[in-house]
């Protein structure tokens, strides 16, 4: 397993279309352990690999409680409109109210090739949501009114200027803080 660096706001990976993913091999297994292992390390609820620079379909979820991996994913069926705060390990520190299904049913592939169905609701339909976009090259700032896209995306280029467009993480430290 293997830390990756996370692509920021502004590399064009975040909006290239992934491709879908033909087999699940050992391959496509440990490119998934390095997608938990980057967010755990970067304390995030999702990540798709677009996020670490590889337009595959595939993200990995650990929110309230749950974690998965989901190979090609699609949503079967959306209902119910719910509004909540979200943030990006890509656009780091910028958080805006996105409007979002309430209720999903996700339908992927899991990490031996093998298709399931989940029911989501609240963080995890969110979170599942979210990381779908990441693979069709959407942001979440895209939800959001062009003005106030446009605010948030003005101060982050303030507040990154001359930063590179991907960042390292720490792995967890084993030395008391
Ligand atoms: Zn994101």
């Amino acid at each position: 397993m293997a830390l990756r660096e996370i692509h920021l706001l502004g590399s064009p990976v975040l909006r290239q279309t992934a491709a879908e993913i033909a087999v699940v091999d050992d391959e496509t297994r440990t490119f998934i352990d390095d997608l938990f292992e980057t967010m755990d390390a970067a304390e995030g609820v999702g990540l798709a690999a677009n996020q670490v620079g590889v337009a595959r379909r595939v993200a990995v979820i650990d929110a309230d409680g749950q974690r998965f991996v989901m190979v090609n994913p699609r949503i079967a069926q959306a209902s119910g409109r719910d509004k909540a705060e979200e943030g990006c390990l890509s656009i780091p520190e910028v958080y805006a109210e996105v409007t979002r299904a309430s209720r999903i049913t996700l339908e992927a592939l899991d990490r031996d090739g093998q298709p399931f169905t989940m029911e989501a609701e609240g963080l995890v339909a969110r979170a599942i949501q979210h990381e779908l976009d990441h693979l069709d090259g959407i942001l979440f700032l895209d939800h959001l009114s062009p003005l106030k896209r446009q605010v948030l995306v003005a101060r982050y280029k303030r507040e990154h200027r001359g930063e590179g467009l991907t960042r390292s993480v720490a792995p967890p430290s084993s030395t008391p803080s």
